[in-house]
Order: structure tokens, then sequence, then C-alpha cells
């Protein structure tokens, strides 16, 4: 029985029966992160009413791992350098459950000081040199070694005797990346019973040994997860969880050898540490709550440590992050299903513009939390995505490879105004069925079985879109002979051996011919007589009736067609761009395809995918969007139109649907300020009415605005006079 029991008293001070466990119903959290200095000057009644004025459900306090801040039991867990006798942990636990607080146990568990390395230095990493791995002063605990199986669930129970936290969070629990190899002697003995060889020398993804290691490595961080989970339960009862935190980047699990789709499936909850946007737009936020509810569910929860203070590009830890910035992360968080932490690093400011960024948007998120969990997506578009090929054929160029084309086809739905969801590959057979249109981002790496559902998919009447390489490699990152979806696409690979890899990284002067058969490359205007373009062109052409051309930026290589297909889309091979004089097409026209269609399967060999993600050339995005378009078939539920940049997302609940419009026109690629953020003109949009939604009422939840919608032929039209940062309708 934790502190809290079944009767909640929750953060308003109303008393509410709820039976639900703690990892269902707290929506709110936040996390002061206490920095060794802290102990000296965390005064906890300031911040029980910040708890109260942010609304927070549930606080993550720091307990132990690199740092405890609480008089353990155990000599060589070091203690906060100005912890003195005191048990701050246990303090700020106990404030939290007076006030009804969930309290979350943070362990950051992967690093220790010398004296634990003199002590037990057969427990920590080592390299080929038999050298321990450092991090600044720290030494590298390894994950096979009793550390991480005898010392830290002896830790976690101790935690648990003395303060009974709701359950534990654990920043870095996933040991070493994948960039180092451990030699140490646990390492070696487990991975030979294991394997049956030695330890790898080196990142070779060719080597069969370093692909077990990698599967290997992945295995054990799942047993570390299972075996914490089973301590905290043994300890502190059914509902004593352990989390380790999660990037929402595939790219960044992969190089922590954390199985997104192993850990999302097992856990109640998902905890994310994901802080703010990278270089990509705050939509990266909302892609990533929609790509783990994918594999956690719909009706569980997954809140993001979300940073208040400078953090991205430069890290200031104790200087304000722009209100609008932190915000604007934090709404597209909502709009991908993600639920608010605010996250200060320290318990004390000089810089206190900090402390009013989170409680108008907790306090908003409070008032109109029904809305925003326990959702069903409404998209019928879904982009595939696959650890497995971030690892295998990603390999070392994973962001190039793998995630550069799945951002550049996302960000083409996004200006479209598309909804899509994320979809694991190993899913698609039971999430294909709420979907019309299935898009493979240069997923290369598939196993037959993967290729079957694929498949299946198509046969039961889906339509597929599928880039660059997509299905040349199995599994394991292998070359087929051909695709593994050439009967579906239509076209047969003759490229060279080793192709699949040998993407260039610059822009190429290279061109597509659009409707190669149409007009045979006759330069010039349109002729007078001929009948009008767009009446002849294939629709997935559409808006393009004025150029004959394409501007590329990559290469292609020849392929074999079936008889029957379309190819409105041929390669222009490179020529000079310097000096001007030799800019012409030496080989005007070849017999390359860049696109291939097959019935509604489309083979877009011209990765343009990825390109927009590097070039970011409107038409690149533009064509993209015809296609998906096209392979809808007017299947897409959700429009709205009015000038600007909006991620839209599209949810229902019974009785309504409700759809998130971010406004994202003058957020570029730049840290914004309220100042920056710009009011969009009026909105118009329309959303078909799933079966059960009348539609009497649209409610805008951010203005407090309330319109009537227009019905007709099953679709309601509303209009949105103004979007300044978010905008979320529920019409009813
Ligand atoms: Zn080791």
């Amino acid at each position: 029985m934790t502190a809290l029991g079944a009767v909640l008293v929750d953060a308003g001070g109303a008393a509410a029966a709820n039976s639900e466990p703690w990892y269902r119903r707290t929506y709110r959290w936040g996390q002061t992160n206490i920095t060794e200095k802290d102990p000296m000057r965390y005064d906890i009644s300031w911040w029980r009413e910040f708890w109260k004025r942010t609304r927070v459900q549930g606080v993550i306090i720091n307990a132990g791992g690199i740092v405890a801040y609480y008089p353990s039991q155990f000599p060589l867990q070091h203690r906060a350098e100005f912890l003195g006798g005191r048990d701050l942990y246990g303090d700020i636990a106990q404030a939290a459950h007076e006030d009804g607080i969930v309290v979350i146990a943070r362990m950051d568990s992967n690093r220790t000081s010398e004296d634990f390395f003199q002590a037990h230095p057969d427990w920590f990493a080592r390299n080929s040199g038999g050298n321990p791995y450092r991090v600044a002063d720290k030494y590298v605990a390894c994950v096979n070694g009793p550390y991480y199986g005898e010392y830290l669930p002896s830790v976690l129970t101790e935690i648990i005797e003395r303060s009974h936290p709701e359950g534990f969070a654990d920043n870095s629990w996933s040991g070493l990346g994948r960039d180092s190899i451990c030699y140490c002697e646990n390492c070696a003995r487990k991975f030979r019973d294991k394997a049956g060889a030695a330890l790898p020398q080196k990142n070779d993804w060719s080597d069969p040994v370093y692909r077990r290691w990698i599967e290997w490595s992945y295995a054990r961080r799942i047993e570390i997860w299972d075996l914490n989970n089973r301590t905290t339960k043994a300890a502190g009862g059914p509902d004593c969880l352990w989390f380790g935190m999660n990037s929402g980047s595939v790219s960044a699990q992969s190089r922590s050898f954390r199985d997104c789709k192993a850990i999302f499936e097992r856990a109640e909850m998902v905890f994310l540490d994901h802080q703010s946007r990278g270089t990509l737009g705050f939509e990266e936020n909302a892609d990533t709550g929609k790509l783990v509810h994918g594999l956690l569910g719909w009706d569980k929860i997954a809140p993001e440590s979300m940073a208040m203070y400078q953090a991205g590009r430069g890290t200031f830890r104790v200087a304000s992050k722009p209100a609008a910035e932190a915000r604007m992360w934090m709404f597209e968080g909502f709009a991908g299903g993600i639920q608010p932490w605010w996250h200060h690093i320290g318990a004390y400011h000089e810089d206190r513009r900090m402390y009013h960024t989170a409680e108008p948007v907790m306090r908003w998120h409070e008032a109109n939390q029904t809305y925003l969990i326990n959702r069903r997506p409404l998209a019928t578009v879904g982009v595939v995505w696959s650890q497995r090929n971030t690892d295998f054929y990603g390999q070392d160029r994973a962001a190039e490879l793998v995630d550069a084309p799945y951002r550049g086809f996302t960000a083409s739905l996004l200006r479209a105004r598309i909804p899509y969801l994320p979809i694991h590959i190993d899913r698609v057979e039971r999430d294909g069925a709420n979907l019309k249109v299935l898009i493979l981002p240069n997923v290369a790496a598939l196993s037959d079985a993967q290729c079957g559902a694929v498949r299946k998919f198509v046969a039961n009447g889906g339509a597929l879109i599928a880039t660059g390489f997509t299905s040349l490699c199995n599994e394991s990152g292998d070359a087929r002979d051909d695709y593994g979806l050439a009967d579906l696409f239509g076209a047969h690979f003759t490229g060279p051996p080793g192709a699949e890899h040998s993407i260039s990284s610059q822009t190429l002067h290279s061109y597509l011919r659009l409707d190669p058969e149409l007009r045979a490359g006759v330069p010039g205007p349109h002729i007078a007589g001929e009948p009008p373009i767009a009446a002849r062109r294939h629709p997935v052409l559409r808006g393009f009736e004025e150029t004959d051309i394409l501007p590329f930026g990559g290469t292609l290589t020849v392929s074999r067609l079936d008889t029957g297909v379309m190819v409105p889309l041929t390669f222009i091979p490179p020529f000079p761009v310097l000096p001007p004089e030799t800019s012409w097409m030496r080989q005007p026209k070849t017999d390359i395809p860049g696109l291939v269609l097959n019935g509604r399967v489309a083979f877009l060999a011209a990765d343009l995918d990825r390109l927009y993600s590097r070039d970011n050339l409107p038409d690149h995005a533009a064509l993209l969007a015809n296609l998906v378009r096209w392979a809808a078939n007017g299947d897409i539920p959700f429009q709205l139109e009015g000038r600007g940049v909006f991620d839209c997302s599209l949810y229902t609940q019974p009785g309504r649907v409700i759809a998130h419009v971010v406004n994202l026109t003058a957020t570029g690629r730049m840290p914004v300020t309220d100042d920056d953020l710009a009011p969009s003109p009026s909105l118009t949009l329309g959303v078909r009415l799933p079966a059960g939604v009348r539609a009497r009422v649209a409610r805008m939840l951010v203005t407090g605005k309330t319109a009537t919608p227009v019905i007709s032929n099953g679709w309601a039209r509303v209009v949105i006079p103004s979007v300044l940062d978010h905008e979320v309708l529920v019409i009813e």
C-alpha cells in the first residue's frame, strides 16, 4: 500500500475517490532537478505553493544513484556535497504526499565517484585497453555487473522502505551507449556464454558478431527494466513501478540500446525525456507523442520532461527559456497526446521568469484534460518506422538514411495539412485496418514477414507509397537481389551492389522530367491547339502544368519495370552548374524511372522525402503531398483552409471529434518569443464526422469561442477567427 492509498486528495484540495492506479490518473507533473548545493537552499514551502499554482499531480524528486539526497545505509552511494545530515529527498516526498501528490523517486544510476570504483573495480565498464570508461570525474558502471544486478535493486528497496514513493524514474538507466564496447570480465563471459564468441573488436556492421552484440546489448536493457520492476513491486506493492527515461527520437534510443517497441509495449506509462526541439520544428513533439502511443496504447499516458530553462541550441541550466518557445513545445506535445511536466534545474533561481512559463499552460491543461487523454486518432495515413531499420540499415548514418526521409515526408504532410500516424512496422497488420495509405520512407531493412504484412495491407485495398531503397535489404541490413516488394512496385532493382548506402550527401545538379511519354522532352512553351496539359497529365503532377521538369538533387540507377506500370517522372542526370555557359542538359531524357505507379502503389525511387528534409524545396513537398492525396483517393477526413503553416491532429472520443491546430507559421528554426508569434487569419476547418458525432456545436478550448458547424455531406465546417499559438476544437 502506498502512502496515497485508494482515496486521493487532488491538487485542488477536493477529496476524490479514485480506483485508478496513479499511473493512469496523474496527468500533470513537476520536477525540480536538485543540485548538490540545494540541500542548503531548497525552500519546501515555496515549492509546495508552486506545485499548487501549477496544478501538478505528480513530482519527480531526486533520490539516489550518482548522488544520494537522503542518508543512505550504502556508504558508497555518494551523498550530496551539501546534504549535511539532512534527508532532503524524504522531506520533499513527505510534503508531496501530505499534499496528495504522487511521488516519483528519481534515480540516475550509471556512474559513481572514484571511491566506489576503487572498492568494486570489477563492476565498471572497461575499454579495449582495460581502462575504465569515465565521464568527467565519474566512473561508468557496467550493465552486466553486480552494480545493476544486485546493488541498485537494494538501493531501490531502501528508498521504498524509507519513503514509499509511488514509483521510480531513472535518468541514465541504460548504461554505456552504442559507440562504446565494454570489455569488462562480466561482459566477456556473458557474451561468450550467449554468442559463443569473443566480444567484437570494433563497430563493424558487416560483422555477424557485432550484430549479435547489438542484439545482446538491447536484450540486457530489457532484463534490467524487468528486474527493476520486479524489485520495486516486491518492496512497494504491485503499483510501485520503475521506469527508465526514454527519448522520443528513435535514433537516439538506438544509440542507447533502448528498444522502443519492447519498452513502450511493456510499460504502464512512459516518462519521456525529450525536453525541447532540436534542429527541427515543434512538430517533432506531436510526432513523438503519436509514435509512443502507437505502441503504448492511447488509454495510457506519456508525460514528458519539458525544459523551462534554456535547452537545445546552447544549454543554460539556470536561465529562462523564452516562454513562447517552451509553451509551443508543450502545445505540440498535447497535440500528440503527451502530458505536461515542467522541469527546472536547481531549486533556487536568479532568473525568476521561468516560474511564470508553465502555470497558464498547466491551468489550461487541468481545465481541458478530458479532451486531451483517452482519444482515438482519426488519421487515414500511416508513416512506417522501424528501429531495426534505424540500426541495421541506418547503422552509423541513421540521421541521413533513416531519419531524414521520415522527417521529410512528415514535413510534407504537415505543409499539406494531412493528419498522419507513425506506424511501427510490426503493427502494420493491427493498425492497417484503420488506414487508407501506408508510407514507407526509405525503410530499406524489412524481413520477409514484414514485407508480407505490407503486401497484405495492399491486398486488402490499402494504397502504398514507398521511397528510396525500401525493402531492398533483409532485417539484418543485407541487400537482397531485388526489392522485397518488387511485385507491388512493378519495378526491380538493377543498381550496383552497395547502392543503398552510397547516397550522396551533396545536392547534385540533377532533375526529374514530368510525364516523359506525353511531352517527350519537347522544349519550349505549350503548343497551341493541344489539349491543356492538366487534362492529360497524371493527378500526381497536379500544380506543375507550367513546367516539364523539377529540380531533383539526388541520383538514380536503372530499374527494370514490369509491363503495365506508369512512369510519370524520369531522371535527368547531373550537368554542370558552373560556369553558366556549361549549364545545359547533356542527356535531357532517360528511361530511368523516378516514380513508378502500379495500381495504387507508388514507388518513388527518387527519394524526394530525404531531399526535402535537406533542401526544403517546396516542389518536393508538393509532389509528396500529391502522391498521398492520389493514394488516399479522397479518404482524408480533414481539411484546413487559410494561409499559414499549421500542424493538424485529429482525434475522436464518443460523440465528439477533437482537432488540434498548432500555428507554426512564424516559428521557423530560430527560438521564438511571444513577439514572434503571428496570429493567423481566419481559417476554415472541415472534419468528416465519424458515426455518432452530431456536431451541434464547436468549442474552441483556447480562445473560449464557440461556433455552429455547417454540416454538409457528412462533413462539419467551422470558421476559426484566428489562431495565435494553438487552438483545440471540440465538435460535438
Ligand atoms: Zn561490461
